[in-house]
Parts: C-alpha cells; structure tokens; sequence
C-alpha cells in the first residue's frame, strides 16, 4: 500500500468512527481485533475510554496518596496469617497471591472526582490496599477482608484491566454505588461471603439471594494490545 492510499485509508477509517455512536460493551477490551474491523475497534475503543475515566478520576489520586504511606508495610505477620486462614478455607489457592502486594493506606476520603470510603481495595491488578482502620482486626477477619479484595483481583486477571474498570465504571455511572447494587462489587461480597461461612464467621457483609459460584481464570490472548496502539499511533 503507498502512503498516499493508507493516508486516505487512515482519514476514511477515523472519519467512520467519528460518526458512529457506539454502545459501550466492556467485553470489547479483550475482544480479538486481528483484522481490520471497524465495529470492534469502536467497540474496543469506547470501553477503553470509559475504563480511562475511572483510572483518571479517581485511581490516580488514590495510587499517588497511598504509595508512600506511611505505615503501609506494618502488621506483616498477622496478614501472612491471614492469607493462611484464607488458603485453609480452600477457597483460594496460594499461588493466587503470587505477584499481589498487600498494603495499608487510609482509604478514607475525597480522591479525584470521588468521595470514596472501604475497608480494602484494589486499584490495579495485583495491589490490594487496606483501610488503615483495620489494622486492629484480628487475622481470621483480616482473612475474610482479603478474600474479598483476592476476588476482584480474580476479575482484573479474567476481564483484563481495562475489562474490569469498564465494568466498575459502567456500574458507577448508572448510579449503583460501591456496594451491593454494583454487580463488580457484588461478586466480591459473595465470595466473601463464602469465606465467612466457611470460617464460621458472623456479621459479615452480605449481598442477600443465593451465593454463585465464582468464574474461573481465563488467557487473555489479544492480538490488538500491538495492533490497536499502532493503528491509534496513526490516527492521532
Ligand atoms: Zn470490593
């Protein structure tokens, strides 16, 4: 192809898109956009956009206040503890935590564009960040509050980052919260949930309605991760 024609091609593409209104569908981040498709990459696209709003408004200002907390390293013993606690449940496997930095940070206030407060998160794959208020609580609950952050960190891994924040932020936008409305946050209160009852625990979070299984691991193979970001190199 001359320069010429995929200049041209490059202009018509982008002119495509521009006019069309694409209906957010946040499995479009790991859709297989191998060739050419004009309705995936504007699906791919709008569901990284509104992943992008999430990471800007508000993880941002999160991951800047909490990476030097200080503090943020104490209570080591009682979280490997509590990993111990979690693992016996059976639960979870050990080698899910490989690569998962556990820290403390008062997550507690106005961050970006949100005024947010919980016991844990999990601002990118493989972070969970702890409420500084619980430092406190004992392993066996510390157990129950990791199972549930473990769980949105099994979401980053099978929907992919920019996957999972569509979601969240999807969920966000149509007014459902941080909680149980939210469908994100509702899997993870379900299968802390589940811990809970298998460690005999009361007074747990709890979503109410039956407690689901939990869906499996899968590869994210996505030819478009080189791709897109050529393609979008020569749009803009
Ligand atoms: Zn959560």
């Amino acid at each position: 192809m001359n320069r010429t024609i995929l200049i041209f091609s490059v202009f018509l593409f982008n002119f495509i898109y521009a006019c069309e209104v694409v209906a957010i569908d946040c499995n479009a981040c790991n859709y297989d956009c191998g060739s050419l498709n004009i309705e995936c990459y504007a699906k791919k696209r709008a569901c990284r956009e509104v992943a992008n709003t999430l990471d800007s408004n508000f993880l941002t200002y999160v991951n800047d206040f909490c990476a030097n907390y200080p503090g943020r390293m104490d209570e080591r013993e009682k979280i490997g503890e509590a990993i111990n606690i979690l693992v016996s449940t059976g639960l979870l496997m050990r080698n899910e935590l490989d690569g998962v930095q556990i820290r403390w940070c008062k997550i507690r206030g106005n961050f970006g564009s949100y005024s947010f407060g919980a016991s844990g998160m999990v601002p990118e794959q493989n972070k969970i960040l702890l409420d500084v208020d619980h430092k406190g609580d004992s392993a066996i609950i510390l157990a129950s509050l990791i199972g549930h952050e473990m769980q949105h960190i099994r979401q980053y891994r099978y929907w992919g980052t920019s996957g999972f924040r569509c979601r969240y932020m999807v969920n966000i936008a149509a007014g459902n919260g941080f909680e149980c409305n939210n469908k994100v946050e509702k899997d993870a209160y379900n299968f802390e949930q589940r811990i809970c009852m298998a460690l005999n625990l009361s007074g747990c979070n709890d979503c109410g309605g039956a407690v689901p299984e939990q869906p499996s691991p899968r590869p994210d193979p996505d030819i478009s991760r080189w791709f897109i970001p050529i393609l979008e190199s020569l749009l803009y």
